[in-house]
């Protein structure tokens, strides 16, 4: 039987534990937190996306968009649709009517079932808009992920499937010997494998040091806004007028945003108030809106080119699994890793 140490219980090592618990494997999971998905995967806006992307994406980028949705959905079925934020998909709108136009009908052409809305009908659709667009673009089919929740729900799944799970503590190097991954040393232990995966996104390159140089992973801050008020729920994702917001299943709303350098508590602030600006304006008849937190994640990217799963060269049994967007594409991910483990 297969010894697997699975490092990271976010989303892509959460979804690859869950994938990997099905078959007939030794399955070990360990984080630093004291938790699953509390690293950028607690920050995440986890919208399982094609309409957020440029159409012109490369065809094989877009296809595992658009896989990662029909994932997404059969995960939420599996899970007694506990994986998935309700919503009834997302509306986009551009600038102005042509750039929804334009930017609708690549999409439709991309294989994304997009349907043109007009102002009327989406004041339907979202009431609370005060002032919608002549022209929007609804994707019905695309879906929302409360993160941490799901991060959750995998790595209990894992648990009943009898995996290990170690929280709260850190991983600090991989034993390697004669060319293979043979374990990994914990603060006062070293548990043996005979595969490791290195699922510990922007934190990965630390794991894997000198025995994998070649990992090409960066970090990308971006931020995650919380705001609740009286009376106030979505139900689409929604990403126009320089807003991407959307509700959680517990009634937070949350917006994505980028973040401009400078010190952290600064840039907190000054989302805080421009987000809480911009809300208010977008939608008027909010009551009591006040933010609740502002998170700053470091989003692991990878080079162009570099596969979602990747091999250490000359040290069998040792895999790092990073990608962005992470969550997106985290089934995907543990499929390849399942793939080159089990076979
Ligand atoms: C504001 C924002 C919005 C986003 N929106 C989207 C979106 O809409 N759609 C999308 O697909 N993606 C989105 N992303 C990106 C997405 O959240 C990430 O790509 C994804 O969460 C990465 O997951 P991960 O499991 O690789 O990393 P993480 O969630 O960081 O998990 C890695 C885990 O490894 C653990 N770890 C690290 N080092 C060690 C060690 N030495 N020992 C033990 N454990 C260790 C950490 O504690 C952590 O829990 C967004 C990100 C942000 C910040």
């Amino acid at each position: 039987m297969h010894n697997i140490v699975v490092i990271g219980a976010g989303i892509v090592g959460a979804s690859i534990a869950h994938h990997l618990s099905r078959a007939n494997v030794n399955l070990t999971v360990i984080d630093a937190l004291e938790g699953p998905g509390l690293g950028v995967s607690a920050a995440s806006f986890g919208w399982i996306t094609c309409a957020a992307g440029a159409p012109d994406l490369p065809e094989e980028v877009y296809q595992s968009r658009l896989q990662a949705i029909d994932d997404y959905e059969r995960l939420d079925d599996e899970f007694g649709g506990q994986i998935c934020a309700p919503s009834k998909g997302a509306l986009v709108w551009g600038g102005n009517e042509a750039e929804t136009l334009d930017w609708a009908q690549q999409h439709e052409a991309r294989g994304s079932v997009v349907r043109l809305v007009n102002s009327a009908a989406l004041a339907a659709m979202e009431p609370m808009i005060g002032d919608p667009p002549a022209l929007a673009a609804h994707f019905p089919r695309e879906k929302a992920v409360d993160v941490q929740d799901a991060c959750a729900l995998l790595t209990r799944s894992a648990y009943r499937a009898n995996a290990q799970l170690i929280f709260g503590q850190k991983v600090f190097g991989l034993e390697v010997a004669g060319g293979r991954v043979k374990g990994v040393r914990l603060m006062d232990r070293t548990i043996a494998a005979d595969h490791v995966v290195v699922a510990a996104g922007a934190q990965s390159p630390e794991i894997l040091g000198e025995v994998m140089p070649d990992h090409s992973i960066s970090m990308s801050p971006a931020a995650l806004v919380s705001l609740r008020a009286d009376v106030f729920g979505l139900t689409h994702i929604i990403d126009g007028d320089g807003l991407e917001i959307r509700s959680r299943r517990n009634g937070e709303l949350i917006i994505a945003s980028g973040v401009e350098n400078g010190p952290e508590e600064q840039i907190k602030a000054d989302l805080a108030q421009h987000m809480l600006a911009k809300v208010c304006r977008v939608f008027p008849a909010i009551i009591n809106p006040r933010v609740t937190s502002v998170e700053i994640g470091r989003r692991p990217f990878l080079a162009d080119g570099r596969p979602l799963v990747s091999s250490a060269d000359g040290v069998e049994g040792l895999i790092l699994a990073a990608s962005h967007p992470g969550v997106i594409l985290a089934p995907e991910i543990a499929r390849r890793v399942v793939n080159i483990v089990i076979g």
